[in-house]
């Protein structure tokens, strides 16, 4: 015989996200990946994922931090490239993408 008795499972409150919005300009995200986001941009599906992620993992135990910033592809394209273009050595561009 199995004898049972009401359990109460609390109510379990927790963060979930339910848009992506550029962090510069508020454009909303029409999606996302894993750890991108999906835009569109001239009828073209554009992932974006500018993110860092620094720390150890072992089994059971990890130390990781993350950060994740969220740029539509205009802000991608006309602010974060001329930004690193104006502050880095190498210049960057949109090119043909690379296996
Ligand atoms: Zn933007």
């Amino acid at each position: 015989m199995r004898v049972k008795e009401e359990v109460v499972i609390p109510e379990k409150t927790y963060e979930k996200t339910v848009r992506i919005e550029c962090d510069l300009c508020g454009a909303e995200a029409e999606g996302e990946t894993f750890d991108g986001s999906i835009w569109s941009a001239e009828e073209i599906e554009v992932e974006v994922r500018v993110h860092m992620t620094e720390g150890e993992a072992f089994p059971g135990d990890y130390d990781i931090k993350a950060c994740r910033i969220d740029l539509c592809p205009t802000c991608f394209k006309e602010k974060l490239i001329p930004f690193i273009n104006e502050n880095g050595v190498n210049k960057i561009e949109l090119g043909d993408f690379e296996y």
